[in-house]
């Protein structure tokens, strides 16, 4: 698992709000397989920017649950809720393409709804903006407010750019170009800070890989879709592109995606049931031992 002298590096980034539960299983020893394979080093990074949400024991229980299936990482470990330096100067860096936003979710559904049928259109960051507050400028943001990317604008300025990403991921291998139009319309004017965090997962998420020199992401296909956001944001930030490599997602036996709050799946309840890591593996569809 861990370290060897090829540059390539790998990460599993959970986020402390909830036990760790057969996906996350499944994803870290998926990174740590990956970059065995690649015969470089697999990083732990804890993704805690929501305070609100996260809790020490959530974060003790990753590094015991990690530890348990094997998994070895180097320290220090990074943990984001103490990189808001590094992402309020990723956020300057965007300020031409910012904007401050006081819409309430309720207020853009209403804006979406209103003069259409059907549900509102979703993009890989929730709703996607109508662009109400597009015309405010950053010098009247209030404390309440939080910051969008203007995407028409942003893109304007790296107008040229090279905008793809490689997938290694069995899903939807090859790579994959995006166009303006469908990130303008079907990703639209996301969120870059939220009002109670000052940062946002796709703006703390970029920063990061760049900052622990990440070559590969390995993440599940949920994210598969946010990559456009985050290919954007690293050819604003003149940041490298890692590949990409997202993983099918583990369900229950209704076929839905497990959640945090599945404690039923959560690693800790094999483990205190005595399961040996080999049928945890099974259970996952991982048959060759770590
Ligand atoms: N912290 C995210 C999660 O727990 C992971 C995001 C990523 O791997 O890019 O879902």
């Amino acid at each position: 698992m861990s370290s060897s002298g090829s540059s390539a590096r790998t990460r599993f980034a959970p986020s402390p709000t909830g036990p760790l539960h057969l996906g996350h299983a499944f994803s870290a020893l998926t990174a740590a397989a990956r970059a065995d394979a690649l015969g470089g080093t697999f990083l732990l990074r804890i993704e805690d920017i929501d305070r609100a949400r996260s809790q020490p024991d959530y974060e003790t229980a990753i590094f015991d649950d990690l530890a348990w299936l094997g998994l070895h990482w180097p320290e220090p470990v990074m943990r984001q809720s103490e990189r808001m330096a590094a992402y309020q100067a990723a956020l300057a860096q965007l300020a031409p393409y910012c904007y401050p936003c006081r819409c309430s979710r309720a207020d853009i559904r209403a804006a979406l709804t209103a003069p259409q049928e059907g549900a509102p259109p979703m993009g890989p960051d929730g709703l996607i903006y109508p662009g109400t507050c597009r015309g405010r400028s950053l010098s009247e943001a209030g404390p309440n407010d939080t910051i969008r990317l203007n995407m028409r604008a942003a893109l304007a300025a790296i107008d040229g750019a090279d905008l793809r990403f490689d997938e290694t991921g069995p899903l939807n291998p090859g790579t994959h170009v995006l166009a303006a139009d469908t990130l303008i319309h079907a990703v639209g004017d996301i969120v870059l800070a939220r009002r109670d965090m000052g940062t946002s997962y796709h703006l703390s998420v970029v920063v990061d890989d760049a900052a622990q020199e990440i070559t590969e992401v390995v993440r599940g296909a949920d994210l598969f879709d946010a990559t456009a956001i985050h290919v954007v944001l690293q050819a604003l930030l003149d940041l490298p592109r890692p590949r990409y490599h997202h993983h099918r997602l583990i369900r229950d036996a209704a076929g839905k995606r497990l959640a945090k709050r599945d404690d039923a799946r959560a690693i800790a309840r094999y483990r205190d049931e005595g399961y040996a890591v080999s049928a945890v593996r099974a259970m996952i569809g991982l048959t060759k031992c770590a």
